[in-house]
């Protein structure tokens, strides 16, 4: 299995040089894409007619390379499964809110060997990081169907960090000639990659950043999230603290409740203790509750969600001053959705 090393969009630059046509044919070409929403090249009618032939012949019928497998629908969320190279499969949320912004949650790996124990995608191993068409495609798939790209989350599946092609992904994704995202509007989640923290202090300064906590307390942390050991919680700390002082920029913490494990008030205790000697008192960290989805196949097995025990969590960080939001669930909730549709794809045998 041969894998693009470099994104189409400069693929299709080349070739175009190479053949010896003008640069406003690459204009034309990102137009019918990213304006016209034309995804079929021999549909590209401001082409003449040979070149877009040329195009069929050196990369296929269409634009994408992911292809829908399947889509389900509830009434705000949309799931795709996406066929990749090497008969693999990703998944993609589309979710549409009442306001009428819809926002992506989009897979940066195709499984993933971090190995968190609360979650399906985890189980799964990693199979092959995404390249960076494959990351954009997810994005680019809704846009040709006329959706409007508000904004997107790197919560789908996989450890977005652990995946360099997510860097070139995100300059795609903001770059002014395709599809010219505000950088405020994408998101990555990180379960604490120190390194790839401080390359988005560096490069990309105005991308959010989410960090997925679960446990305030380093040893139980470890237990849950093998990471931990290698990136201990209170460097990871450290390196948002210097991204916020440097950026200026909010930090969310994700903490998916996960019953008799870390939904205890001295679980809550820990989180304020943590955030307060922070950079501004720890305002700039906003902590998101996210309920456990019970019906996702993860390694560990948790209960039901007790909702006074959620209730408690979230008034003893409020109490405390610490800025903290429940997440509300609608389908699945965006942020705990890490491969839970895929793992029951699997379950259920998908070809
Ligand atoms: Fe990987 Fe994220 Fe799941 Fe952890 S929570 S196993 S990093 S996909």
């Amino acid at each position: 299995m041969q894998l693009k090393e470099r994104n189409k969009y400069i693929r299709i630059k080349d070739f175009l040089r190479e053949h010896g046509y003008p640069n406003f044919r690459m204009k034309q070409i990102l137009h019918a894409i990213f304006k016209e929403r034309i995804g079929k090249f021999h549909q590209m009618n401001v082409l003449p007619k040979t070149l877009r032939e040329k195009l069929v012949e050196e990369f296929g019928e269409t634009i994408l390379d992911v292809v829908p497998l399947m889509d389900q629908h509830s009434e705000q969320v949309t799931k795709v499964l996406f066929g990749i190279t090497g008969d693999d499969k990703i998944e993609t949320v589309n979710m549409k809110y009442k306001a009428g912004w819809e926002s992506f949650c989009i897979s940066s790996q195709c499984g993933c060997h971090f190995g968190c124990k609360f979650c399906a995608t985890g189980d799964i191993g990693l199979k092959r990081n995404l390249t960076s068409d494959e990351i954009t495609d997810q994005v680019l798939y809704f846009h040709l169907k006329g959706h409007a790209i508000d904004s997107i989350s790197f919560m789908g599946m996989g450890e977005a960090l652990a995946n360099v092609q997510v860097f070139d992904a995100l300059n795609v994704l903001t770059n002014p000639e395709f599809f010219a995202l505000s950088p405020r509007r994408l998101s990555i989640s990180t379960i604490g990659v120190i390194p790839g923290i401080k390359k988005m202090t560096q490069n990309y300064p105005q991308v959010n950043l989410t960090f997925s906590l679960h446990s305030p307390f380093n040893e139980q942390r470890s237990k849950l999230m093998p990471i931990n050991e290698r990136y201990p919680l209170i460097d990871v700390m450290d390196t948002l603290d210097e991204h916020i002082r440097m950026t200026s920029r909010k930090v969310y913490i994700a903490y998916i409740m996960l019953p008799g494990i870390n939904d205890s008030v001295d679980h809550a205790k820990e989180i304020v203790n943590l955030l307060r000697g922070r950079y501004k008192g720890g305002k700039l960290f906003h902590v998101n509750i996210i309920r456990y989805n019970p019906t996702i196949s993860s390694p560990m097995r948790f209960e039901e969600v007790n909702e006074n025990q959620v209730v408690n969590f979230y008034k003893e960080l409020k109490s405390a001053g610490i800025s903290v939001t429940i997440r509300s669930q609608f389908g699945i909730d965006i942020d705990a959705a890490c491969g839970q549709l895929y793992g029951n794809y699997q379950k259920n045998n998908i070809q």
